[in-house]
């Protein structure tokens, strides 16, 4: 859907090997021919200078999306149809957001690189929140791949609160503030308490690094590091990210730790106190933890 490229800049940008093509497996293909199979388009390696902490490195970005033609709409029509709606949220990111990766190093020949695969989070990322802890993991990893010399960072923008866009998210924010875990208020709204697909997040990997390669994955999540072991990724060490903690966070990251994150009990200990989740006539089943 958003692949579209005026013809001429997209001949030019082919022939200099800027835009290519992932197939299913994520190797790389060619676009036409009879057995060609583009599943992902993507662009770059394009020079990204970030501020790390106090130092300047530069990262190479690369961003993808779903390739989307009709025949594979139609498919994605019936797979809705047989999976049902529990899918539904993960099919619609999937081909609706435009993803990236962020190479530091080396990492197509690092031995056993960090990765960190990054879910989308405009309040933590960008905005700076304290309600969780995105933004200082994402800082916190980018600063260990630097120390570490090679890495990389995979940002999956369709990911947005476990995958049910901002709007949804915003939603769960007010259930959330008349007592509800971040859990369950997905699933007051109905919605799936995480509908996230890594899928195509190892297939990048496998292209930068080749099939069965093996990272050390920066994450406090074990559902990441299953998804990329079922891709075919191995995942020789899975180092937590515990950065952010506070006040305004504690029982949001209680609750994942709860749903069997890797998070230290005594680091949600001896927080600032936040004021209490008030409730709201938005919540007739509100709990406290
Ligand atoms: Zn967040």
């Amino acid at each position: 859907m958003f692949a579209y490229i005026d013809p001429a800049v997209k001949r030019e940008l082919l022939i200099k090997k800027k835009l290519f093509y992932l197939d299913v497996e994520g190797r790389p293909c060619t676009s036409a021919g009879p057995r060609a199979a583009p599943f992902l388009s993507m662009v770059g390696p394009i020079a990204l200078p970030l501020q790390v902490g106090r130092i300047e490195r530069t990262f190479q970005w690369y961003a993808w999306v779903r390739n989307s033609d009709l025949t594979r709409i139609e498919r994605i029509v019936d797979e809705i149809r047989e999976s049902g709606p529990q899918k539904l949220f993960s099919m619609l990111s999937s081909f609706m957001a435009v993803n990236s990766a962020l190479l530091y190093g080396d990492f197509a020949r690092a031995k056993q690189p960090l990765v960190r695969v990054h879910s989308c989070c405009l309040t933590g990322d960008v905005f700076g929140s304290m309600r969780c802890d995105c933004g200082p993991q994402f800082q916190a990893a980018t600063r260990r791949i630097v120390r570490a010399g090679a890495g990389a960072i995979v940002y999956m923008a369709g990911h947005e609160g476990r995958g049910i866009g901002l709007w949804a998210k915003a939603i769960t924010y007010l259930l959330q503030d008349a007592g509800h875990d971040t859990y369950q208020a997905n699933e007051r709204l109905g919605l799936p308490a995480d509908s996230r697909d890594f899928s195509d997040a190892a297939r990048v990997i496998n292209y930068f690094r080749g099939p069965g390669s093996r990272v050390r994955l920066l994450a406090n999540n074990p559902l990441k590091r299953q998804a990329l072991e079922a891709a075919g990724i191995v995942v020789v060490e899975q180092v937590p990210v515990v950065a952010g903690i506070s006040g305004y966070n504690a029982r949001y990251l209680q609750a994942k730790r709860r749903h069997g994150h890797l998070i230290d009990a005594e680091a949600l200990k001896h927080q600032p106190r936040q004021a209490g989740p008030r409730r709201s006539r938005l919540s007739g089943r509100a709990r406290s933890d």
